[in-house]
């Protein structure tokens, strides 16, 4: 294990003016607060923040991501608390810490990595300092290093996270080299046979191409020299896990593959590559198709260089690179690459496409979040400089599924918004919402990270005013589908009980198939289509039986005219179909008031009429075209002017816990006394009725007939209302109307 002067004396190496003591006593805290902790392999926890720290210094980088390196697992594994680091450390490196316990627990939730671009922007949206993300590069990395420890399932689905989400991230921070050691550990325990193989065809190569490495070296020195170019050149093997990539994508075999080689001149500037260029170009010829400029066209991470592949000495495919000094640090250090040439060569940089990146300083490291918000957002160098904070992905809120799903969302989205994102079948479910574990209103606005669950009902159809409670697209149009979906259900339910009670009437037996056949009769396209317009009142269930069974009409209306109430209808059968009493508050004194359906918005197809049902009484209903249902207490003489085939049985379908009002009708005739009425409204109101209205009829000389309008639960209620009006002296006839 490294000592802490040695540590100490790597950070001093390339930043003499370094905080020694802050560095020592964060190697000392660590220590003691990891204890006697252990890693999977057996070595004593403190080893592992160490070696991170370790890494970072290769990157040199400051005192505090080095000390954060130190601390990054303190306050998620140990006792430690933030404030405690805060006070001890002061409020920067407590917030550096914080914000890798924050990813450490969303690793902790992330079981899926299939939405991995999101996870990096949900990292990037937590990690509000960019020293939040080297550091947590760093640790990943040591982590893939030792993960032969770990048992093969955690070893498979941390490398598999490796792969969806640090190694691109890595990649698009400009951090080359992290990258490709990410990419080969984890390559070597997801695919260990292709690992193996295409190893072993390496090191075949490599013994085939024995010398060719120097060869070809050599060979470009001397004619670099020869054209008076200063260029280093070197080769290397490609990575393992880069050859396999191109085999499965190319879908070439092992054996075809060549070009495992690539060399890079790095020169002192910009003139010199492409000098070098052509010096390779004439010596060896060019392979078509394989030239890219990434000097005049940086790429978005800001990688620099030019491309190409000759075919070599020993018809060799080889590719090269060939890029600046400055240019070879930022491809391999990335934005790390940018802290070492922060405080020199500023020419260096005007020579390339990077003058942007110095230009004002406004405090350390402020140039690199520029530049990981431009990175990540592909944003245009023109635009880089127009962004100053690291406010990146503020429009958006990533939170998860119980399963780490991640999902992604609009600022201000609520769990509605949420369930919709999951499945549309989910959001049209949704009763609740439970955040955290925590049960919340459905409109809550979410925050990232937030883990989301939703309670779902079976059949429950969201009511169109939610409409409101969302702000993406997506739930809002679902909501308002819904709706209209369930009014349509409604109406082509309803025609089906309708044409099946005329069919039944006739005793015809109804089926789909037999109206089916009359569609066209109808000019109608579907058969939810006509059910619906025998439904809306448009289209005559008789008219449809008369179509599908002609001979059996005339003796249903026969059989209709003898027994007017044979074949009602229980519309409470009919799925989705509740009637409902008016709302509490809703204007009383006027009678007829329309009851919403379930699920209903503007259609309406459901009215109380006057004279007032009560739960209990029997009720009719009669379709009125373009209206609705008119509901009336059987005994209604209003309901005596239809005619009986339009009569449609109805009956209660109200919810008990509800204790929902209905109004009904009484006729209370009275002697005229001084305070009968008082007294009259002391018996209502002792028996918990409400009295909605009041009105007198006729005065005589000595009584007076009060038409009441009482509020009551059900019909026994409203008995016991008038029994025990009937029970007093003060009235002398007591009786329900309808009029
Ligand atoms: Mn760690």
């Amino acid at each position: 294990m490294m000592r802490q002067y040695e540590l100490v004396e790597r950070v001093q190496k390339y930043d003499p003016k370094a905080n020694e003591a802050l560095l020592n006593r964060a190697y000392v805290y660590a220590m003691k607060a990891h204890g006697h902790q252990k890693r999977a392999s057996g070595d004593p926890y403190f080893s592992h923040p160490l070696e991170v720290a370790a890494i970072l210094t290769d990157l040199k980088l400051d005192d505090a991501t080095v000390a954060t390196a130190l601390l990054h697992d303190v306050i998620e594994d140990t006792d430690a608390t933030r404030a405690e680091i805060d006070q001890l450390f002061g409020p920067e490196i407590g917030a550096l810490v914080d914000g890798l316990t924050k990813i450490k627990r969303l690793d902790l939730v992330s079981k899926q990595t299939e939405q991995a671009e999101n996870f990096r922007k949900l990292l990037i949206a937590i990690s509000t300092d960019i020293r939040v993300l080297l550091v947590k590069l760093a640790d990943r990395l040591h982590n893939m290093r030792t993960l032969e420890h770990m048992k093969p399932g955690s070893r498979q689905r941390i490398s598999e996270e490796t792969l969806d989400i640090y190694a691109p991230l890595a990649g698009r921070m400009g951090m080359q080299a992290i990258r490709d050691e990410l990419e080969d550990h984890a390559f070597r325990w997801l695919h260990p046979e292709a690992y193996k193989a295409v190893t072993d065809k390496l090191a075949e190569l490599r013994a085939k191409n024995e010398g060719l490495v120097e060869e070809i070296e050599g060979a470009l020195k001397a004619k670099l020299v020869e054209a008076g170019i200063d260029a280093s050149v070197s080769g290397r093997e490609k990575k393992p896990y880069s050859i396999w990539r191109k085999m499965t994508n190319k879908q070439i075999s092992l054996e075809q593959l060549s070009d495992i080689y690539a060399f890079r001149l790095t020169a002192k500037d910009i003139a010199d590559c492409y000098r070098a260029l052509g010096v390779a170009h004439t010596t060896w010829r060019a392979v078509p198709g394989r030239f890219k400029d990434y000097i005049s066209t940086p790429k978005q991470n800001n990688y620099q260089s030019i491309h190409t592949t000759v075919v070599g000495p020993r018809h060799q495919r080889v590719e090269l690179q060939i890029r600046t000094h400055l240019m070879h640090q930022v491809a391999e250090y990335g934005v790390a690459a940018h802290a070492l040439y922060k405080d020199m060569t500023k020419g260096a940089i005007a020579a390339g496409s990077m003058t942007s990146l110095d230009d004002k300083e406004h405090g350390p490291y402020v140039w690199l979040r520029r530049m990981v918000e431009t990175l990540l957002e592909g944003s245009n160098p023109e635009e880089f400089l127009e962004h100053t904070k690291l406010e990146l992905f503020q429009d958006q809120v990533f939170c998860f599924t119980p399963k780490g799903r991640l999902i992604a969302l609009p600022r201000g989205a609520t769990p509605l918004d949420f369930a919709y994102a999951v499945h549309t079948d989910v959001g049209n479910a949704a009763v609740g919402a439970y955040v955290n574990g925590r049960h919340v209103p459905i409109d809550t606005r979410l925050r990232n990270g937030d883990e989301v669950e939703i309670r779902t009902s079976k059949g429950h159809v969201p009511p169109a005013a939610w409409e409101s409670l969302c702000v993406t697209g997506r739930a809002q149009s679902a909501i308002r589908r819904a709706a209209r979906e369930a009014v349509r259900r409604q109406y082509v339910e309803l025609g089906r009980r309708l044409a099946s009670a005329a069919f039944d009437a006739a005793r015809v037996t109804y089926s789909d198939d037999a109206v089916k056949r009359v569609l066209s009769k109808f000019s109608q396209k579907s058969i939810d289509e006509l059910l619906a317009a025998v439904a809306r009142g448009e289209l005559p269930a008789g008219d449809v039986l008369k179509a599908v069974a002609p001979e059996a009409v005339q003796a249903a209306a026969q059989s209709v005219l003898e027994n007017p109430l044979k074949g009602w209808l229980d519309l409470t059968k009919v799925s989705g179909l509740r009637v409902r009493a008016p709302a509490p508050g809703a204007p009383t004194g006027q009678l007829s008031s329309a009851i919403a359906l379930r699920g209903l918005k503007d259609d309406v197809p459901v009215i109380f009429e006057e004279g007032g049902a009560v739960p209990g009484d029997r009720i009719v209903g009669v379709l009125e075209p373009g209206a609705g249902i008119r509901i009336f207490q059987i005994h209604s003489p209003q309901l005596q002017a239809y005619e009986h085939q339009r009569w449609i049985d109805m009956s209660w379908d109200i919810d008990p816990e509800k204790q929902e009002r209905f109004p009904a009708r009484l006729s209370v005739t009275a002697p005229n006394r001084p305070g009968a009425l008082a007294a009259i409204a002391d018996v209502i109101g002792g028996a918990e009725g409400n009295i909605d209205n009041l009105k007198m009829i006729r005065r005589a000389s000595d009584f007076t007939e009060l038409r009441i309008e009482v509020e009551v639960f059900d019909l026994a209620h409203l008995n016991r209302i008038i029994a025990g009006l009937r029970q007093t002296d003060i009235v002398s006839k007591v009786e329900r109307v309808f009029e």
